[in-house]
């Protein structure tokens, strides 16, 4: 364990304890074959990330919402609940905030009974998944045959470096392509979640980082999912904050980023902005955050590609400054 990772885990430790053991469940807007739809999102509380165990990626606070030493018949329930609640949508995301691919988190026949389930009803199915379980697919496969699984799984960014000192990700660029090529060759669908300004990198960096990984995986993602940063707790992005040596990133950036990536990519572009507007989340100079936002949601869910078109405010100066003042500084 290198000091980032022993740092990092140390940070873990404040984690409260977690006892309530109800799921978290709501409906949402969501995209099917490019018309707007409901989507059922289930999120299932489980003993969380074996990664999160181990010491984390630097912006990720879902540890806090884990359970360690939850119990099978916990997770039983919770699937029970979340089926009551089900209203028929169309789309089914169940995030375990973690693999639901990993056994060790959502038990290989449990996976299977789940997915028949919510499959009974719906057309799609998002589950996330690290690259480590992507093999763990062929134990689904049976129940998965001729109904369209979507995969997520995290990148963040194409380039090592970046992946390894600025979000101890884990894994290398190479590892997570090949874990992709897996889910493509067994006819399910990717989604690729890209993160937007990890710690270390300049405003004008963290553009490049995620137009340049957006390029890298354009070929074999149907999905390219960003994710702003936001400021969780117990994190080394928020002991960074905390003292001033971090900012999540400007919505000028994020929009940016959209605009370009849509430049070049035909599939699925997402965004989804969380805590946005607020200085825990991506940002401007708060009167026109909500502008953006907006925009935002038009550019991935309604396809206005002109949605950021004639967003103006005179903090667009403030942003144009500091993308080059902060170049100049770090020379
Ligand atoms: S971002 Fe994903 S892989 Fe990283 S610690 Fe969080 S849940 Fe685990
Ligand atoms: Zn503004």
């Amino acid at each position: 364990m290198d000091k980032l990772q022993a740092f990092c885990r140390e940070l873990r430790k404040r984690k409260r304890t977690v006892k309530d053991i109800e799921p978290r469940t709501w409906s949402e807007d969501d995209l099917l074959e490019g018309k707007l739809t409901k989507a059922f999102v289930f999120i299932l509380k489980t003993r969380g990330c074996f990664w999160a165990h181990h010491s984390g990626c630097t912006m990720c606070g879902y540890f806090n919402d884990s359970i360690p030493d939850i119990k099978e018949e916990d997770i039983k329930r919770q699937v029970e609940i979340a089926l009551q609640r089900y209203q028929g949508e169309k789309i089914v995301k169940i995030f375990t905030s973690g693999s639901f691919l990993d056994e060790r988190e959502v038990p290989a026949a449990m996976q299977k009974k789940i997915l028949e389930k919510f499959f009974e009803n719906a057309e799609r199915v998002i589950i996330e998944s690290r690259p480590e379980f992507i093999n763990n697919l062929d134990k689904i496969s049976e129940v998965v045959k001729n109904k369209t699984l979507e995969v997520a799984m995290g990148l963040e960014s194409a380039n090592d470096r970046v992946l390894k000192h600025s979000i101890n990700k884990g894994f290398t660029f190479s590892q997570w392509r090949d874990a992709a090529k897996g889910v493509i060759d067994r006819n399910m669908e990717l989604k690729t979640y890209i993160l937007v300004k990890p710690p270390f990198l300049t405003e004008a960096e963290a553009i490049k980082d995620a137009l340049h990984s957006a390029r890298k995986v354009s070929d074999i993602s149907d999905t390219l999912s960003f994710n702003p940063v936001a400021i969780h707790a117990n994190t080394l992005v928020e002991y960074l904050w905390n003292r001033k040596l971090y900012r999540p990133p400007w919505l000028w950036s994020v929009a940016e980023i959209l605009e370009g990536v849509a430049e070049f990519f035909d599939g699925q572009i997402k965004c989804d902005v969380v805590a946005g507007g607020s200085r825990r989340g991506a940002h401007n100079c708060r009167k026109c955050d909500s502008a953006f936002l907006k925009a935002v949601e038009d550019f991935t869910l309604h396809h206005e590609k002109d949605a950021f078109k004639n967003l103006k405010c005179e903090c667009r100066e403030e942003w144009l400054d500091l993308i080059e003042i902060e170049g100049f500084i770090k020379g």
